[in-house]
């Protein structure tokens, strides 16, 4: 993401609610973490400034991302997204050792023409944004779609990162003004060509009761390589 847009974004306080939920967590922290600096800040987006793909996710994990300070690491979904993400070439080797309790900021991950978002930049509570609070992060996602210009794929994860992309994607690139439905798997492609990608979101809800398994998100991150 660009510096700028970056910058904006960690020192944004326009959700008050969410600005003192993560400041909350990382005050109380979970005891597995307890000798860690949480972040405890809005997470600027990650990723490759050259990126094909634009993965938005939901928002930053509590003791994930609002502690490490990075996109979907330090959590079990981040451990999921990165492994596909390793496994389809689309980042380096440290993809593969994003567990909760090692991955870092400083660990080398880096993704190779991938950058991820997410519809708000802070960890809500329950992992609930309100309406107020997407249309608040909107502004950021709207940037993105403006700078990352050479992206072809939108790779959204669940239903509300859909609805988000959507309501935020300018109108004359779609062919109807439908929110398309959401499924796993399902493409729809733009007026301009450019792609939007469905997938369950992993999440250990979505993850432990097996609606989305390995092998699904691995044939999801294949078909972004694929259409990028
Ligand atoms: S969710 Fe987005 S708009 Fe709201 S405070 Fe965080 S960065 Fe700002």
């Amino acid at each position: 993401m660009a510096k700028t847009i970056s910058e904006e974004i960690i020192k944004c306080k326009r959700c008050p609610r969410l600005i003192s939920h993560g400041q909350k967590v990382g005050r109380e922290k979970r005891k597995a973490f307890i000798h860690e600096k949480y972040w405890a800040k809005p997470v600027p987006s990650f990723g490759d400034l050259k990126a094909r793909i634009l993965i938005v996710g939901l928002a930053p994990a509590a003791h994930g991302a609002n502690r490490t300070g990075r996109m979907f690491t330090g959590d079990q979904s981040g451990l999921w997204l990165y492994r596909a993400l390793e496994k389809a070439g689309l980042c380096n080797s440290a993809g593969k050792k994003q567990e909760p309790e090692t991955a870092h900021i400083h660990d080398g991950l880096q993704l190779k023409k991938v950058m991820i978002t997410n519809v708000v930049h802070c960890a809500p509570p329950e992992n609930k944004p309100t309406k107020e609070e997407i249309q608040n992060c909107s502004e950021y996602l709207r940037q993105e779609i403006e700078n990352f210009k050479d992206v072809r794929v939108y790779l959204v994860l669940g239903q509300i990162a859909l609805r988000g992309l959507w309501k935020t994607l300018p109108d004359e690139w779609k062919s109807s003004p439908n929110l398309p439905k959401f499924s796993h798997g399902k493409k729809v492609q733009l007026k301009n060509g450019k792609w939007i990608l469905c997938s369950y979101h992993p999440s250990q809800q979505n993850t432990f009761t097996k609606r989305l398994t390995e092998p699904m998100l691995d044939e999801v991150m294949k078909v972004a390589g694929t259409l990028k």
